[in-house]
């Protein structure tokens, strides 16, 4: 039925911008009504009433003068709309709308509607479009209907006033900025705002006008974007003599008359308009005041806009951008927070010294104070207690879709099954009890753990496995993880929910590095993988540890920022060919819940505190759905893509990961090397010795990663962070093959060819380890190779797409 409807709206032409997905959303919102020939389906008067599509059958469009009979206006067919002009305005209908045949129409209700233009403000200027077209005609045709009155409160919809803040900074610059407000308020002629996006410059405008004319006058905003296509014919031609007794009676300066007339991007008009825009000001008679905007700087001005147009405008002011003013920006968050806790009536919650901090070492170099205010407003909603910490800012643009991926829940039945993730639950359970009786077993029957070859499977195939497997599929592993299957099952029934220490929060790497590397260090000690007792032993204390980390600190604090495992799986999988993304067009337009974040009454929001449209890298998703399942607007999709392009394509991600890679790299040697020696030396000096190799060689690699990709202040992902990670092939290639040592039966086996030859059957045979690291080594080496190309070249073309568009 959706795909009924779909259909029908791909036929619209108001809708013909929008792609075949974006229908099959919209699609889902409208709903079918039938007409009767004769019914009338909009009343002229009516107060309440939806948006229509005409999708079968006629209808007119009649209006009803006091006194008189009701007169046609227009006649509808399919794919006409109606509705959307009293919708827009908040009036009661002006007009009836009749059937002349059976009608079947798409209505979409008045909330629907306001979603819609929420979702595709496009639409917004198609029917701003419309609207003065409409206005054109009621001009030369002199109907009755009053378009300017609806295009005036149409526009005035779209000032957003509402939404400012009304905060500057700190005293210095609000004392500026006040002087200067009462400065613009005299009426000495109109005035040109500059600033770089995202500045302020309505704001602005809206003070300007509200000390100026007051808060009732109209204060009417458009685009220049758009002025050449919409207002060009609404504004006034010069009047010679002969032509004065045609020019139009209602003109844009007529629609802001006795308020301002806000022309955003004024300098994107194309120079014949602006002649005559020009023009138009000088006989306008001072009907409204006129402010333009423009992103660029004053000593531009002269080269973007024509000499004429820029002789209208009295006066100049620009406003500082925010990485100028740095010493504003935790005042401006702060006060922002007191707002929307005022409006939320919420307490006001405080931002901690590592959260301001990032804000301050910030750029906002993509929209200014607005950027603060999204990341602000972002981080309030999601927040849980009252401090603001790093784990709920985000900064930056929000993830790309890079190349071509197939998104998996296409597939109804793999979307369901996601959706109630009955089945995953029973994975996980299950996981957990056969988890929970190989300890038992490892611990209190030993030798029947040996003798049925479980133990060998522990170390002989899991771990080979998660190497394997890791770069493919990425955290599937940690989809079922026993270790947090169990660690969950008690923080539901015990927790403390404390907030994350800082350091933990900063320094991540470092723990998951030291872990990583005592854990492998105390297995080739104590021969761990010869010892059942041993095994149980270590499994025990990750537990153990997990849970602890639960119960005082929330969500799954112990998979983000201490597992050694997950730290493991979570680099391998950045290049892996499964990934859970969200389309972010639609978190941005559509959400101002972020249950993926947030979590619903049923199911936890991301254990990983991640907020999907800002999810662009896999290391910290652990592939548990949760947000599949959260998500109320179906924006989240699980991807099949290429395998290892995530890398260089990397923008952010957590730096300090490339120390753990260095560690990583660095323990191959003495892992490789000298613990195969371990089973024929076992001396008290054969362990100092290793000991001493492999911290050794652990804190080099660390250090020289760290010496490589620092300063570690953002999260962007540097050139130099990219080329570490394009070393995660070679790290796990090193370690398959460290691995690939304990599968069981592996060294007795071997494999080769023969022949029959003259001199009788010849046969060749290798090492099944020989034959297993060496396909390892050679991929791992030619993936590194790739990888580090890619990474290159992509860079480059970075690099040449951003010079070629400094001199556009
Ligand atoms: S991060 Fe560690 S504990 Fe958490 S699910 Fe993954 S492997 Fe298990
Ligand atoms: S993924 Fe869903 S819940 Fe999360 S921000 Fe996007 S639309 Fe909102
Ligand atoms: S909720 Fe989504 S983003 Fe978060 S870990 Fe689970 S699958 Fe990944």
């Amino acid at each position: 039925m959706i795909d009924d409807k779909a259909y029908s709206l791909s036929n619209v032409e108001l809708l013909s911008d929008l792609s075949s997905g974006e229908l099959a959303e919209l699609a889902s919102e409208f709903q079918w009504e039938n007409y009767a020939l004769g019914s009338e389906i909009i009343k002229q008067g009516q107060e309440e009433h939806a948006f229509y599509i005409l999708i079968k059958g006629k209808a007119d469009i009649m209006i009803r003068k006091e006194g008189h009979r009701m007169r046609r206006v227009r006649s509808l067919s399919p794919g006409d709309t109606f509705g959307e002009f009293s919708l827009l305005n908040g009036m009661a209908a002006a007009s009836t709308i009749l059937c002349l045949e059976e009608c079947q129409v798409l209505a979409l209700d008045s909330e629907g509607f306001a979603r819609m233009l929420l979702r595709w403000p496009k639409l917004y200027q198609t029917f701003i479009g419309r609207l003065t077209q409409n206005l054109n005609e009621a001009n030369l045709t002199l109907s009755e209907a009053n378009y300017k009155e609806i295009l005036r409160s149409a526009l005035q919809l779209n000032q957003y006033k509402d939404k400012f803040y009304g905060l500057w900074g700190g005293a210095r610059t609000t004392a500026e900025v006040e002087r200067k407000l009462e400065e613009l308020a005299q009426p000495k002629g109109h005035l040109l705002l500059t600033g770089e996006r995202g500045t302020g410059r309505q704001m602005m405008a809206w003070y300007v006008h509200q000390r100026q004319s007051g808060t009732e006058a109209p204060f009417v905003v458009v685009d220049g974007r758009r002025f050449d296509q919409q207002w060009k014919d609404l504004i006034m031609e010069p009047a010679s003599q002969e032509e004065s007794s045609v020019v139009y009676n209602s003109n844009l300066f007529d629609i802001a008359e006795g308020g301002t007339l806000f022309i955003r991007e004024i300098n994107l008009i194309s120079p014949h308009t602006q002649l005559k825009l020009a023009q138009s000001i000088n006989s306008q008679r001072n009907k409204c005041f006129i402010i333009g905007g423009l992103d660029s700087e004053p000593d531009d001005l002269e080269r973007i806009i024509i000499p004429e147009l820029r002789k209208c405008f009295a006066h100049t002011y620009e406003i500082t951008p925010l990485r100028k003013r740095k010493r504003d920006i935790p005042i401006l968050a702060q006060g922002f927070l007191e707002k929307l806790a005022q409006k939320n009536q919420r307490n006001v919650p405080v931002l901690n010294q590592e959260a301001t901090q990032l804000l301050l070492s910030h750029h906002y170099q993509q929209g200014n104070v607005s950027e603060l205010i999204q990341v602000i407003e972002r981080a309030f909603y999601i927040a849980e207690q009252d401090v603001i910490g790093l784990e709920q800012i985000f900064f930056g643009p929000t993830a790309e879709q890079n190349g071509h991926t197939i998104n998996l829940l296409a597939s109804p039945t793999l979307k369901g099954l996601l959706k109630k993730g009955e089945l995953i639950s029973w994975i996980r359970r299950v996981a957990a009890a056969l988890f929970i009786g190989l300890v038992l077993l490892l611990l209190f029957n030993p030798q029947v753990a040996v003798s049925t070859k479980v133990f060998a499977l522990v170390w002989g195939l899991w771990w080979p496995a998660l190497a394997l497997i890791s770069p493919f599929l990425g955290r599937l592993w940690c989809t079922v993880c026993p270790f947090s299957t169990i660690m969950e099952f008690v923080q539901k029934r015990v927790h403390m929910n404390r907030a994350i220490p800082e350091f933990v929060i900063k320094y991540d790497y470092i723990l998951v590095s030291f872990l990583f590397l005592t854990i492998f260090w105390v297995e080739v000690i104590t021969d761990m993988r010869f010892n059942p007792s041993y095994t149980a032993v270590l499994l025990i204390s990750i537990q153990v540890c997990a849970i602890i980390i639960a119960v005082l600190y929330p969500r799954h604090t112990w998979c983000k920022h201490f597992c050694p495992l997950g730290g493991f799986i979570g680099t391998a999988s950045v290049g892996s060919m499964l990934e859970v993304r969200a389309d972010p067009s639609v978190c941005l337009n559509k959400c101002t819940t972020f249950e993926c974040y947030v979590g619903t009454e049923n199911v936890p929001g991301c254990p990983m505190s991640q907020h999907l449209p800002f999810l662009d890298n896999n290391l910290d998703c652990k592939l548990c759905f949760n947000c599949v399942r959260n998500c109320p607007n179906g924006s989240v999709q699980v991807n099949l893509r290429l395998v290892g392009r995530e890398v260089w394509h990397l923008v952010r991600v957590n730096q300090g990961f490339a120390v753990f890679i260095g560690v990583m790299l660095g323990i191959l040697v003495p892992l490789y090397y000298l613990a195969s020696f371990q089973r024929i030396e076992v001396s008290t000096s054969w362990k100092v010795w290793f000991s001493l190799f492999y911290w050794g060689a652990g804190l080099t690699g660390g250090m020289l990663a760290w010496m490589i990709v620092k300063p570690f202040k953002t999260k962007a992902a540097s050139l130099r962070v990219k080329l570490i990670f394009a070393f995660t092939p070679l790290v796990l290639a090193g370690h398959i093959m460290y691995q690939a040592a304990y599968i069981p039966g592996i060294s007795s086996l071997f494999l080769g060819i023969g022949y029959n030859a003259q001199s009788g059957l010849q046969s060749f045979y290798i090492p099944a380890t020989a034959l297993a690291n060496g396909i390892a080594i050679t991929f791992g080496l030619v993936l590194t190779g790739i990888t580090i190309a890619l990474v290159l070249l992509r860079t480059k073309e970075k690099r040449v797409a951003r010079s070629d568009k400094l001199v556009r």
